[in-house]
């Protein structure tokens, strides 16, 4: 079994401490997706961060490996070692650019979504007024494509998200959003959303965030069922796990430089009580008894083998270049 964490945050700053990511590798995952910047931090910062990330994983070779297609991922699940991609939280760091996909493809960036709760010049946000994905948010979809980047639609609004699963040429996947029928959030996803991912032969990987499974506590349960809804809905080969863990640490300021309102980017309106900063999740070591939760919900083991990587591995496979 490929246990598959789609999405996961450390601080957004070169000396973040990668302890988390080896208590990761310590609860039994074998792939992670770690976040290197979203459309608020300028391209300082992302690059910074890259830099500083691809140095930890290089530090520990014993530990980590940079992953550029799935045999990694499977060579780390014999070697105990964990494999390690990147992600991009909005189109802002592409500055218009659809040929600065393949640069960060280049630097280990393995999934990328267009606009994180705003909207901007590629595409709309899921906190912000309707707009679908914009004629250049059309060729960076290409681009996407063509550089074998994994197009996640997580926080991009439901037009937008409608849109680029309608102009991939491959699979799309939600990397952490949750069914809005289960839990009524503006970052969570309609029926027809998942629906659409499902169509494009992609996953939709459900988050252990409290605001968005909507408990204060969030249990394995908690995701194991919104994981069975996604099952139900659009079959078992379309559903997966993003925890979304972000893994705070004192004394290390992320906040981007400049002029910096939080509450533009995370809207008290739309349920955010200072930023995410109040947000609690599921244990790490919840990557232990995940599969057994899946199977209390009426999974058989393959079945939820697949929810806990085999969904993800299969549709990176198709799409990694
Ligand atoms: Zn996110």
């Amino acid at each position: 079994m490929i246990v598959w964490e789609a999405h996961a945050c450390l601080p957004l700053h070169p000396q973040a401490d990668f302890a988390p990511i080896d208590r990761l590798r310590a609860a039994g995952v074998n792939y992670v997706s770690i976040n290197i910047g979203m459309d608020m931090n300028p391209l300082s910062q992302v690059m910074s961060v890259i830099g500083g990330f691809r140095a930890r994983i290089a530090e520990h070779p014993e530990r980590y490996v940079l992953a550029s297609g799935v045999d990694d991922v499977e060579s780390a699940v014999t070697e105990g070692r964990l494999a390690i991609g990147f992600d991009l939280e909005g189109a802002m760091p592409l500055l218009d650019q659809p040929e600065m996909v393949a640069l960060y493809r280049d630097l280990g960036v393995r999934q990328m979504h267009f606009a994180y709760n705003r909207n901007n010049s590629v595409a709309g946000g899921c906190h912000d007024a309707e707009q679908g994905l914009t004629p250049l948010g059309r060729r960076m979809v290409a681009a996407v494509n063509e550089a074998g980047v994994l197009m996640d639609c997580s926080h991009t609004g439901r037009r937008a998200s409608l849109d680029i699963m309608a102009a991939s040429t491959q699979p799309v996947i939600f990397s952490h959003s949750n069914p809005l029928a289960l839990v009524e959030h503006g970052r969570n996803v309609t029926d027809e959303q998942i629906r659409a991912c499902a169509a494009t032969g992609g996953v939709v990987c459900v988050s252990g965030v409290s605001m968005f499974v909507g408990s204060r506590e969030p249990t394995v349960d908690h995701v194991a069922r919104h994981a069975a809804y996604v099952a139900e809905l659009a079959g078992v080969e379309h559903a997966g796990i993003g925890l979304d863990i972000s893994f705070i640490q004192p004394g290390v300021d992320d906040t981007p430089p400049g002029a910096f309102d939080a509450g533009y980017w995370w809207p008290r309106s739309a349920g955010y009580d200072r930023a995410l900063q109040r947000s609690t999740y599921p244990p790490i070591d919840s990557w232990r008894v995940l599969s057994t939760a899946l199977q209390a919900t009426g999974m058989t083991p393959h079945e939820a083998a697949l929810v806990m990587g085999g969904n993800m591995a299969r549709v990176a496979r198709s799409v990694w270049r």
